[in-house]
């Protein structure tokens, strides 16, 4: 990636345009509509896609298109949908709302025709069991499909997040970079690829472009395991901002390092291959499981173990301890919709109280002069910059800034704060079709 200006036309027209099958039947819909079900009932959007497991290939696809597209642009349809529906369903009818809003995205977003739009919401609304809402849903479907156009132009791309998060990015951000990051999450994503070696010969045989001469990126709306190479453990996919926080360890060959809030472990693996001896910490031994898994694939190994971070004692110093902190998530928007959803402020209290907590921790792991990176997917500031602030105000504190070079940063240079650290805004890598959300510090220990 070069120095970006912002500028939507480098994406790729595959991107612009998702893909849908010319056919597919009223059990790709209903899937669709349980997937919704769920995720508003609080499930993990990859969770909520199991309802899809039985269909073929092409169909879960298109299933995750209609899913994610309703994700993506739900705050839009409801907009849209408030002006035509008055009265919104209710009681033991509620969930018939995520039918208008499958219905509104395949003829505002998808280039569904209207014939086939109109008559498949209804369908769907007889299959779900809603007798009494197909007349609803035949003229909402009608309505829209004459004047929906006109009213999407009413939109814009922020009313698809919460207000809250809104207010939060354009307090922080700016309006012009929220609008243009929102632009950036209603596309479906690129596939991004770490190689374990060999980076260049990787990207040449699985036809994408070499970032920072270490990641790849490729168009790919399909299932990545059948990818040359998955089997056989030579990759794994990991977004190429989620991509710097290990490589800004530099030279880690013999090192201890402790990665602290590991799995499923594509942080891991970049400390492995870089030659480090890890320790790889993880609360949740479901997620641990995962990750064991992950470096079978893979043919690696590390030292695993089940604590809360905060209570873990290491036997003896390390060199660098790595925290991949838990957060918000909401840099990843593009990647998982579902999380604008499920955030609340009260999350955000919660989240950084731990965090600050791990950083507090972790600390005092290191050797004189190790290394500690902090990194959180998220683009609220709290969890990020205050995060690292309240670090340095403690009285007790013995960490600096270890600031960022230009030349280490590579193509997220852009991202460097006056301070050294790493802010990375979605909206400043367009150009390159994007990034997700990031907070990178790198801090030195003066203990000893
Ligand atoms: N580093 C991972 C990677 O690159 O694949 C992603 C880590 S994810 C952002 C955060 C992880 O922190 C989750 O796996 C979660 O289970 C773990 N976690 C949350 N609270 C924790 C705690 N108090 N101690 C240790 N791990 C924790």
């Amino acid at each position: 990636m070069r120095k970006n200006k912002p500028d939507q036309t480098a994406m790729s027209s595959s991107r612009r345009q998702p893909r849908q099958p010319a056919k597919t039947g009223l059990a790709s819909r209903l899937a669709a509509f349980s997937a919704l079900k769920d995720v508003s009932g609080g499930r993990h959007l990859d969770e909520a896609m199991r309802h899809a497991g039985d269909l073929e290939q092409r169909d879960r696809g298109f299933v995750r298109l209609l899913v994610t597209t309703v994700l993506r642009r739900q705050g839009q349809i409801d907009r849209v949908l408030d002006d035509i529906v008055t009265k919104r369903p209710a009681g033991r009818t509620r969930d018939a709302i995520e039918i208008l809003r499958l219905g509104a995205a395949q003829l505002l977003f998808l280039e569904t025709g209207a014939h086939a739009a109109v008559d498949s919401t209804v369908d769907l609304m007889r299959a779900a069991g809603f007798h009494g809402m197909t007349g609803l849903a035949n003229a909402v479907m009608r309505r829209l499909s004459r004047d929906g156009a006109d009213m999407l132009a009413r939109t814009v791309p922020e009313d698809n997040l919460p207000d809250w998060i809104r207010q939060d990015w354009q307090r922080h951000w700016g309006d012009d970079r929220t609008r243009r990051t929102m632009e950036l999450a209603m596309m479906p994503p690129p596939l991004d690829i770490t190689p374990a070696r060999d980076p260049a010969g990787w990207s040449a045989r699985l036809d994408g472009v070499l970032v920072d001469g270490r990641s790849i990126r490729r168009d790919f709306d399909g299932d990545p395991t059948l990818l040359d190479g998955f089997e056989d453990g030579a990759w794994w996919v990991q977004d190429v901002a989620a991509a710097l926080p290990a490589r800004l360890f530099g030279d880690l060959a013999g090192r201890r390092v402790i990665d602290l809030c590991a799995a499923p472990g594509g942080k891991t693996a970049q400390l492995i291959a870089a030659g480090a001896h890890v320790t790889a910490i993880d609360t949740s031994e479901r997620r641990l499981r995962v990750l064991r898994r992950n470096l079978q694939r893979l043919g690696m190994s590390a030292e695993l173990v089940q604590i809360d971070g905060r209570r873990y004692r290491p036997e003896a110093a390390v060199d660098a301890v790595l925290i991949d902190a838990p957060c918000s998530a909401t840099g990843t928007l593009r990647r998982r919709p579902d999380v604008a959803y499920h955030r609340s402020p009260a999350d955000i209290e919660k989240l950084t109280k731990t965090q600050g907590e791990l950083l507090a921790a972790a600390a005092e792991w290191l050797a004189p002069g190790g290394c500690l990176i902090y990194a959180t997917c998220s683009l609220q500031h709290e969890e990020g910059e205050a995060i690292i602030d309240a670090c340095l105000r403690r009285p007790d504190n013995q960490m600096t800034i270890d600031p960022v070079t230009a030349t280490e940063a590579g193509s997220f240079a852009p991202a460097l704060t006056d301070t050294g650290t790493l802010r990375i805004v979605p909206a400043d890598f367009l150009s390159v079709g994007g990034a997700d959300g990031f907070f990178i510090a790198r801090l030195k220990s003066g203990r000893g």
